[in-house]
């Protein structure tokens, strides 16, 4: 969604490029008039030099008036002015072009919907070859083309921060990878839970997936779907990254802060040595746990739910020995952590039931009143923390559509809250004085917040 945003914004202001070049162009017309152009005609006195003097003001009007000027003063020398090529040179709205890959679709074909012959497409993919193989490319990205004086260029989107590059100078193809940002913005949000997080989120200016990651990155601490309070607050560090064409690539959050019921917790995000990125606290524990704290993923229907609070939400109590989950029918539910299905079928009061066992045999998780099973969730198979297993529904002794949730330890029910998540691996040892050097000022530039945008 964000990326079609970002297209349809980015191709407005392409069909919007001339009316405001020639807005911008007016001030810099006085500097291509003078010395440079009249010293190089003659045109004294004489009849021939009054129509150079018409024919080119006209030509100047012509240019200026069709974009381009701010390359035109730059980089087109004197005599190709006076050449009608030059002036179709100069007409040429933009240099950029890109070509869509489609479902199915080779690279060659593409290239050659760009224009490029079959020898010169496949001349393409052989000189790209030993930086980086084109023989599959990924449908819904693009390759882009760029045209000018000194050479043809082209580029492939290898991943969120490399970019491939095919150049053509002087009849010779060069390829090389080179990084994908060519700038990026950073900006701070910061609010207070008194709606709902979405709502609250919005208001600030932060879009919905920037608010959805926010609830990924604290998914193993924070259980959005019932722990949220009003007063609760978040402050976020994003980066917005921008390629050489200043399209939108995407945003990340590079720093988040999470006050629930009055207890902090941040997070950092980090790339360690061997290319992973994760996000860390700042003393570089990583922020994944064994277990996530909700089988619920937060989502703006949840939210509702919750504060209609249409139904018993149900907690941790002698007489109930699980949490419920208020949620619209068919909402996905989640294993919280990896491990096998031990049962999955029809069980009384419970409905449709599934059990798993974690890795740690002693551990297991239940999950009732489902309305279906996901697909292959059968007893043995395995399951990945994060799996979607069911849907909520209102099967067995429900009142309403939510899901009953059960965390086992030697098969007896525990307060989930009690329960100790053992995060996945830290930062290594001898990575931390980086670490934390970037940790430190990650943390102030999201805690500064007054600086609220910064171009880098
Ligand atoms: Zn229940």
């Amino acid at each position: 969604m964000r990326k079609d945003f970002a297209d349809k914004v980015s191709s407005q202001a392409t069909s919007r490029r001339p009316a405001r070049r020639r807005a911008t162009s007016r001030p810099s017309l006085k500097r291509f008039i003078p010395q440079k152009w009249f010293s190089g005609l003659s045109f004294r006195g004489s009849a021939k030099g009054l129509l150079a003097l018409v024919a080119s003001l006209l030509l100047l009007w012509v240019v200026a008036g069709s974009g381009e000027s701010g390359v035109a003063s730059t980089s087109i020398t004197q005599e190709e002015w006076i050449g009608a090529e030059a002036v179709q040179e100069a007409n040429v709205e933009s240099a950029w072009s890109r070509e869509l890959i489609r479902r199915g679709d080779a690279a060659a074909p593409v290239l050659m919907r760009m224009g490029y012959s079959r020898s010169e497409a496949y001349d393409i993919l052989r000189i790209a070859k030993p930086v980086y193989s084109l023989a599959q490319v990924r449908a819904g990205r693009y390759f882009t083309q760029h045209r000018g004086n000194a050479g043809t260029e082209l580029y492939y989107p290898v991943d969120y921060d490399r970019v491939l590059y095919i150049g053509l100078r002087d009849k010779t193809w060069k390829a090389e990878m080179r990084p994908r940002v060519a700038f990026s913005r950073t900006a701070v949000f910061e609010g207070e839970i008194s709606d709902s997080l979405f709502t609250d989120a919005a208001r600030v200016g932060m879009d919905e997936r920037t608010t959805m990651n926010l609830v990924d990155i604290f998914a193993w601490d924070i259980d959005f779907v019932r722990d949220l309070r009003n007063g609760d607050h978040f402050r976020v560090l994003t980066e917005d990254r921008f390629d050489v064409e200043g399209r939108h690539i995407g945003s990340i959050i590079r720093a988040a802060e999470f006050v629930n019921q009055r207890h902090t917790y941040r997070a950092i995000r980090y790339t360690l040595a061997d290319g992973s990125t994760g996000y860390y606290t700042p003393e570089g524990k990583s922020m994944r746990k064994t277990y996530l704290k909700a089988p619920v993923k937060f989502s703006r229907i949840s939210s509702r739910f919750q504060l209609r609070r249409k139904h018993p939400v149900l907690g941790f109590t002698r007489a109930h020995r699980g949490v419920d989950y208020a949620a619209s029918s068919g909402t996905p539910i989640h294993a919280v952590g990896e491990g096998r299905v031990e049962f999955s079928g029809w069980k009384g009061g419970y409905g449709r039931f599934v059990l798993i066992r974690h890795l740690n045999s002693s551990h297991s998780t239940a999950y009732g009143h489902m309305r279906r099973y996901a697909k292959g969730i059968r007893k043995g198979k395995r399951v990945r923390q994060g799996q979607v297993i069911g849907y909520v529904g209102m099967s067995g002794l429900a009142t309403g559509p939510h899901l009953h949730f059960e965390f086992r330890v030697h098969g007896r029910a525990l307060n989930p809250l009690n329960i100790k998540r053992k995060p996945a691996k830290p930062v290594p040892a001898a990575q931390m004085a980086r670490f934390r050097m970037e940790a430190e000022q990650r943390l102030q530039a999201m805690l500064a917040g007054a600086a609220k945008l910064a171009w880098g």
